[in-house]
């Protein structure tokens, strides 16, 4: 499959089994089944689960928090950061990044062994440039990369900084819901909307570089301002910040940045309130058509809904039960609805297991070099 020669294949894996990145094992299966015949048992080759880290920071006035997961993507540690200082992109990387240096402190983890951050935040990026371009969600103008020198000045490692959006989309791709999916789309639904588009197994990233901007679909009016000074995008109807407006907890019209942290909490318990749920439904019934058009246009095999509000029971049963109802969704002939099963907490850690391990981009020689000197601190 990948097209290099035997020999090539022994190099790499004497490489890796040096480095402690993947292990030999026996596999009893084949040796069960070697019993009645000749040969010799298989070896096994397999990741080793403590060998490389992956690290992660979530920006979300959900919950902040940093973590850290292992060869296997599972989560080992994770703490959350309070009050952080969203009005300043530095100080908001300075408070990220030093939390994430004490959680790995505490939790013992080599650092020689950590691969590389990866940050999911509801803004516009540049991945190759290591750039914020753009956060209307923030208030954040681009960063020329400032974000990202002030995590390398706490923590020297490689930073990987994506859109929320696109981060789910690649965890759900790499460890979650969409393994082995070519084509889907992910939808994440909180205080607002947006989309990951995956297309062949990969991210579709635009012209511009921005893409999934579904919250500024053309929707119904509402008497609220999206932050595009429209009034009639489907960040206004079928997002979080609709919904608190048609309960009532808003004393405002227009999305204001400052009160990130409010939309947020008061999200969390009105899907805790069972009073709110034929709200919190007719939310979810403003998204369908939107879902309709993406499906339409793009065939996605799998349309993924993930997020606070996405993954809520109420909001999801209405957003297949209006698709059925209204645009004939039939899942036999059609894209599966599924929700999403990675956190946006998971996200960030994944994405710097997709960008710095499994992937060309693994630095091989810095693993190598680390497992000789834990070799030869062992031997005295
Ligand atoms: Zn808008």
């Amino acid at each position: 499959m990948c097209g290099f020669s035997e020999m090539a294949a022994t190099r790499i894996v004497r490489e890796l089994l040096g480095a402690g990145i993947i292990e030999e094992f026996i596999d009893p299966d084949s040796t069960e089944a070697k019993k009645n015949n000749v040969g010799r048992p298989k070896t096994g080759l397999r990741i080793v689960k403590n060998g490389l880290f992956a690290v992660g920071i979530t920006v979300s006035a959900y919950h902040s928090e940093v973590s850290i997961c292992d060869a296997d993507g599972r989560l080992c540690a994770s703490s959350r950061p309070e009050n952080v200082p969203f009005q300043s992109v530095s100080e908001a990387a300075q408070t990220y990044a030093q939390a994430l240096f004490e959680l790995i402190e505490s939790s013992g983890v080599d650092v020689d062994r950590i691969v590389g951050v990866g940050v999911a935040m509801s803004a516009s990026t540049d991945p190759e440039r290591g750039e914020i371009v753009e956060s209307e969600y923030f208030g954040w103008a681009n960063d020329a990369g400032q974000f990202c020198r002030e995590i390398k000045k706490i923590i020297d490692l490689p930073v990987e900084l994506e859109n929320i959006s696109n981060a789910l989309a690649i965890a759900e791709m790499r460890f979650g819901t969409a393994r082995n999916v070519a084509n889907f789309t992910l939808i994440h639904a909180a205080t607002f909307v947006g989309a990951g588009v995956v297309s062949e197994n990969r991210l579709v990233r635009g012209n511009s570089g921005i893409s999934g901007l579904l919250g500024h679909f053309r929707a119904e009016e509402r008497p609220l301002t999206c932050i595009c000074g429209r009034h009639d995008c489907l960040n206004l109807s079928a997002t979080g910040f609709g919904l608190l407006s048609r309960m009532g907890k808003l004393d405002h019209r227009a999305f204001d940045t400052s009160k990130l942290s409010f939309y947020a909490k008061t999200l969390l318990d009105a899907l805790e309130d069972a009073e709110a749920s034929d709200l919190v439904a007719e939310a979810g019934s403003k998204l369908a058509p939107a879902l309709d058009s993406v499906a339409k246009l793009l065939g996605p095999k799998m349309i993924i809904l993930s997020g606070y509000l996405g993954s809520n029971e109420c909001y999801f049963d209405a957003v297949r039960s209006t698709l059925a109802d209204q645009f004939d969704f039939d899942p036999q002939r059609s894209f599966q609805l599924v929700k999403g099963t990675v956190s946006s907490v998971e996200a960030a850690p994944l994405l710097a297991l997709h960008s710095f391990c499994y992937s060309d981009r693994l630095d091989y020689d810095r693993f190598a070099s680390a497992a000789e000197k834990s070799e030869e601190a062992a031997h005295g």
